[in-house]
């Protein structure tokens, strides 16, 4: 089978392995084709050109060069499709070689028949017979069954309905949308990959049976076997039969070149290219603001990037289905907010395509953050990067959010208790509207000295975070940390009054120039510090010291050092007994890739770890993150907090310990085996306390 522009036909005259291109077409056949051909890419050009010149309109942005090399391995070997679903991700793998092959035996034919043959005319020059001929033969058989196994599978999938791939929407009443082009479209692509497949292998088997079966078309392993079915047509009948396959076949491979850039097919090329750029740290980094190209073109708030990422979606509803906010019954769904985006690009762009019968108008009369795209959908993300991650094409949806959720800042189109906290921030550096004088309150009670970095060199400088310092539920962990780095002699200090807010949910919620304040404070206090290395209790600080302060000192997890001083014998943890989950918090699993310290922290202590089916990077967010923990979530069918408290308890009786590693999750989680009413069925727990009470066992014993 090849997949085709030039195509392939009879032995050459002499028996050498070969065929003869257009062989027994008149000079007028041989120009309908060459036309249909030309109008083909015609409209395959002109698709891309409107694509390019919407990318155009959108904000610049840098590339990464040097990380194309890793992209280049990801698409090789398509794990970003397999990491979640390794059965898709195989059958991709199938699919997505067994195509691009297609495409290259389809280049090397037009090269030797068009370029050398017929416009060079140097046929001493050719080379698409002999030895080549034949393992091209064997090659393009055995990748093309690979492609038609791949496609068979994803679409018998795709038969049986999964849930990650039902349109409905979440910030709709039911049936209030009409996705029907969508349908329409996905259905259409699989359906036309498989015709052309089956039809390629009728043609070679129609063509192997017209030419008598000449021994080295063996190598054609499937055509050949084809061939053999079809022999009782005879060679004549064979021949018919070829020819009327030929142009099916032509007419539906020129077909879908020309529906590329219309339809899911340009996922094909769009989803490669958005592979190559995309930002692995955009989320945990997330880029400055910048002027809007041209404030009244709805396109110009977006990146080129952004525009691509719109147009890059699969519709493959991992990013729904790994959703918090989605799952709580918040009016968010990824999928569906970069979809909108892509639907709305595409009307401001000549390319408004068909979704449906009874779709919505695309246009975003007026604003597109807090109009097109509403602004409870805005509020609802917690930029957990649950989304990111899960992502097989490199979208970057937090930023997207982040950029809007700016643009509704700037309006004024801010949630109450978000406005509230804001407020709090600005006056006092935290979000408890508590005096800066208040932030060390929790060493008063403490029967040993915490320095004060801001006098005396030390070695690790603490940052601790608004929620370690101020909330009851979590000063207690706060505690606990302070007395195991003193009985470990760790050289540490903290920069009492001087700490603010580290600004990391700050700016996730839009607040750019808030985020930048409170992140001038602290690099001033830092600056006038002597100290080798942070360490933070706080996985939101963490995030943002590590990746947007630009320090140029190491910045570690709580749980890093305590790890170290556990390796070193610093701390001797004794064996606890008993059973625990653990809870990965995203900016510690997804946004810093740190899974492994506390578990070894968590076996260290003797405690045996029953692992949630959500667990490292596919955690479940808490729902706190993005500025979320200060806005009212009584409106939620379910806190995903809430959601998560059931999946531990689902685990079984054994599993005593719920422990977390962040003190937003010690307050989310606290609340939540409440309101769930498993309030002493589990008891949620620092790690650092875990380990503590491990010691206190060594120390009885
Ligand atoms: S970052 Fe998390 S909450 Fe926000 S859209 Fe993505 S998955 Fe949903
Ligand atoms: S944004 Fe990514 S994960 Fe979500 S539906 Fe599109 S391709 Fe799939």
């Amino acid at each position: 089978m090849k997949l085709a522009v030039a195509m392939p036909l009879v032995a050459v005259a002499d028996g050498t392995p070969g065929r003869e291109v257009f062989l027994n077409f008149g000079d007028g056949a041989i120009a309908v084709f060459y036309l249909l051909a030309l109008f083909a890419t015609g409209l395959f050009l002109t698709g891309f050109l409107f694509r390019a010149r919407k990318y155009a309109r959108g904000r610049g942005r840098p590339v990464e060069w040097r990380r194309m090399v890793r992209a280049m391995s990801q698409i090789a070997s398509q794990r970003t499709v397999a990491k979640r679903d390794r059965a898709v991700g195989a059958a991709h793998f199938f699919v997505f070689w067994g195509f691009l092959v297609l495409v290259a035996a389809t280049t090397i034919i037009a090269i030797d028949e068009d370029v050398i043959g017929l416009m060079l005319n140097r046929p001493d020059l050719q080379f698409w017979h002999g030895a080549f001929y034949q393992t091209y033969s064997l090659v393009v058989d055995v990748f093309s069954v690979g492609f038609v196994v791949g496609l068979v599978y994803l679409w018998g999938r795709r038969a049986r309905h999964p849930a990650r791939l039902d349109y409905e929407r979440v910030d709709r009443p039911e049936d209030a949308s009409d996705r029907a082009g969508y349908v329409l479209d996905d259905r259409a692509f699989i359906w036309m990959l498989l015709f052309l497949a089956i039809s390629g292998f009728l043609l070679e088997g129609f063509r192997i049976a017209a030419t008598d079966f000449p021994a080295f078309e063996v190598y054609s392993v499937a055509g050949w076997v084809i061939g053999r079915a079809v022999a009782i047509l005879g060679g004549e009948g064979a021949e018919t039969a070829r020819i009327v396959t030929w142009w099916i076949h032509s007419v539906a491979a020129l077909t879908l070149i020309a529906l590329i850039p219309f339809s899911k097919a340009m996922h094909m090329v769009i989803d490669v290219a958005n592979l190559l750029v995309t930002d692995p740290d955009s989320a945990r980094s997330l880029p400055a603001p910048a002027a809007v190209v041209n404030g009244d073109d709805p396109l110009g708030v977006f990146t080129w990037k952004q525009l691509l990422d719109f147009d890059a979606c699969t519709k493959c509803g991992r990013c729904h289905e790994v959703c918090p906010a989605r799952a709580s019954g918040a009016p968010l769904s990824p999928r569906d907010l970069i979809l909108d985006l892509r639907e709305l690009a595409d009307a401001h762009a000549a390319l408004d395509l068909w979704y449906g019968p009874g779709a919505e108008p695309r246009q975003a009369n007026g604003k597109v953050a807090g109009g097109f795209i509403a602004t409870e959908t805005l509020w609802a993300c917690t930029t957990c990067m649950a989304c990111v991650e899960a992502c097989p094409v490199g979208i970057e949806h937090v930023p997207t959010i982040v950029q809007m959720r700016r643009q509704l800042v700037e309006m004024g189109d801010v949630e109450p208790g978000l406005q509230t906290a804001f407020q709090s921030l600005s006056r006092g550096g935290n979000s408890f509207g508590k005096s800066a004088k208040q932030r060390a309150r929790w060493t008063r009670d403490l029967d040993l000295e915490i320095r004060d970095a801001r006098l005396e060199p030390v070695e690790y400088l603490w940052f601790l975070g608004d929620h370690a310092s101020f909330d009851p539920r979590a000063m207690g962990v706060t505690v606990t940390v302070a007395r195991l780095l003193h009985a470990a002699g760790v050289d540490f200090g903290i920069l009492y009054e001087a700490e603010v807010n580290s600004g990391n949910d700050v700016r996730r919620a839009g607040e750019e120039g808030l985020f930048e304040m409170l992140r001038d404070q602290n690099l001033e206090a830092l600056a006038a510090a002597d100290y080798r290395a942070i360490v933070t209790t706080d996985p939101h600080s963490l995030n943002s010291l590590r990746h947007e302060y630009g320090l140029d000192r190491p910045v570690l997890h709580y749980t890093e050092l305590l790890g170290s001083l556990v390796t070193e014998a610093a701390i001797r943890p004794g064996s606890l007994g008993g059973v625990a989950t653990y809870h990965d918090p995203c900016f510690l699993g997804r946004y810093q890739e740190e899974y492994e310290a506390p578990r070894r922290l968590i076996r260290a202590a003797g405690v045996e770890l029953h692992e949630m089916g959500r667990c490292r990077e596919n955690s479940f967010c808490c729902g706190a993150g993005g500025g979320r923990i200060w806005m009212d979530d009584s409106a939620l069918a379910e806190r995903p907090s809430e959601n998560r408290i059931r999946e531990a308890v689902a685990l079984g009786e054994d599993v005593r310990y719920f422990v977390v590693a962040c003190p937003k999750d010690m307050v989310m989680y606290s609340d939540a085996v409440k309101t769930t009413g498993h309030d002493g069925r589990l008891e949620v727990i620092d790690v650092a306390q875990l380990l503590e009470r491990s010691l206190e066992v060594v120390a009885v014993g």
